[in-house]
């Protein structure tokens, strides 16, 4: 388990973990202050801290208050019972190392659906108005941290006396074992899966609300809302709408399949999606940039286009393994490879890879869309700061990480099959380059 630890050495491995164990929670919380408090500016932040030093630190920091643990609680009940009580087509994931296949309820679209719709229909009837929950963005994020913190240990204790499969073990290191998590499918009874609850239910449909937040703020303080801020708004939706349309193939990727449920995803997906994720939503609310139609409309379609081609690859690896081969790629017949695997039982297993279509551009082109997107619909903002671009940087640095750590297991996985595609396709992420 942990793959990270084969791909890096050890000190890289705990210098790593521990940095984002300790570093991660204070930087959720000094984001949320210089967006909201300090106009975006670092350097505003960073005189401030000069300034006041840790106990300056200690008063911004908000403590999590009653009405954000209600908020919090009243959206995650919400999405858990969607989730287990929405109807939707029984899936099945991929075969895990330990030959169990997870089944699934395929409803995230349904949840999304009425999520929205409710969301919307409170604030225009007047019952709930969204506006407060970014007047309480850093109770909320502190609540995050914590509850999540606490959540992740729970995954742990969960993870040693009671897995809900085979596919759960050990590293014999308490760090390793809460960072990258102990259990690969853990479920809460046989129905509520904990990974699709925090990836998807909670993390990518909190991303959603507060995208929609941000835009009925800026409307309630200026009585309007800035093309900077609805082409933002609409490149996100339009993402997590794709995201949601297709989660069932989501639920085959490395985040389910391979990651498991520790900090690193977990913690991730419950307070990095939401704070991180949205934070050049959360940058305009007070900086209502006006583009122009013209520039407007040109990031909007170059933003489609992104997740467009981003959606068509994870579309083609898909398509291509469900029909095993068997479907046009670019209008002709895949190009592929025939990749034999030994399981931890020792069973051999066939696996197809694809080499043609965007999977023979690089290894991992979709990775370039997928940032573009993220440039797209940062770029509103404009450039008098840095920090609504953090989130475009940590983007590119998590997949090109994760590029190699993929690459990696799957030289293990498929080793002189996996050599084969290296030749055939031999750039990693960006064709030409790297
Ligand atoms: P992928 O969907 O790229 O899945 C990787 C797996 O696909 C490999 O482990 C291997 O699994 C299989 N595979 C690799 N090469 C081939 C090939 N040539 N043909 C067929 N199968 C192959 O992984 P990701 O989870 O990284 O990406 C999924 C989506 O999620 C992407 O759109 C990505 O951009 C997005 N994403 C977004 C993030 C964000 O924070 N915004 C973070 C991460 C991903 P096997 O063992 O089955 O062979």
């Amino acid at each position: 388990m942990g793959e990270s630890k084969t791909v890096h050495s050890a000190l890289v491995t705990y210098t790593s973990v521990i940095s984002l164990l300790t570093l991660c929670p204070p930087f959720v919380i000094l984001l949320w202050y210089t967006m909201v408090h300090a106009d975006g500016s670092v350097l505003q932040t960073f005189e401030y801290l000069k300034q006041h030093g840790l106990q300056g630190l200690k008063d911004i920091l908000p403590a999590p208050s009653p009405i954000a643990w209600k908020l919090i609680a009243c959206f995650g009940a919400f999405e858990a019972i969607l989730q287990l009580a929405l109807p939707g087509k029984r899936v099945e994931g991929p075969i895990s190392p330990n030959g169990n296949i997870p089944v699934y309820k395929a409803n995230g679209l349904q949840a999304y659906a009425v999520t929205l719709v409710t969301y919307l229909s409170l604030w225009w009837f007047g019952i709930f108005n969204p506006a407060i929950v970014y007047d309480h963005l850093g109770e909320i994020y502190s609540a995050l941290v914590m509850g999540s913190l606490v959540f992740c240990l729970f995954l742990y204790l969960k993870g040693h006396v009671a897995p809900s499969s085979s596919d759960s073990g050990s590293s014999g290191n308490f760090i390793i074992d809460f960072y990258w998590g102990m259990e690969l499918y853990p479920r809460i009874g046989k129905h509520f899966d904990i990974k699709v609850f925090t990836n998807c239910r909670f993390g990518m449909m909190s991303w959603a609300v507060l995208a929609v937040t941000y835009c009925i703020k800026q409307y309630e303080m200026n009585g309007q809302v800035s093309d900077s801020m609805l082409v933002n708004t609409v490149l996100m939706l339009v993402y997590i709408t794709k995201f949601f349309w297709w989660e069932a193939g989501y639920w085959c990727t490395m985040d389910i399949a391979h990651d498991r449920a520790g900090f690193y995803i977990c913690w991730g997906c419950l307070v990095w999606v939401p704070s991180i994720y949205t934070s050049p939503g959360m940058y305009l609310v007070n900086h209502p940039v006006s583009l122009g139609t013209q520039l407007a409309l040109f990031i909007l379609v170059s933003g489609l286009l992104c997740i467009y081609i981003n959606y068509d690859c994870d579309r083609q690896r898909q398509e291509f393994r469900r029909t095993n081969g068997k479907c046009l790629i670019w209008g002709k017949a895949p190009s592929k490879i025939v990749a034999s695997y030994r399981t931890e039982k020792g069973e051999t297993k066939t696996s197809l890879l694809l080499t043609s279509g965007w999977w023979g551009v690089s290894r991992h082109f979709h990775y370039v869309p997928e940032i573009l997107a993220a440039f797209f619909w940062t770029v509103p903002a404009l450039f008098n700061h840095f920090l609504p671009y953090f989130y475009v940087l940590f983007l590119t640095i998590l997949l090109f990480d994760r590029a190699k750590r993929d690459d990696d297991r799957c030289a293990s996985k498929y080793g002189k099959y996996w050599k084969m595609y290296c030749n055939k396709v031999p750039y990693r992420v960006i064709p030409g380059i790297h």
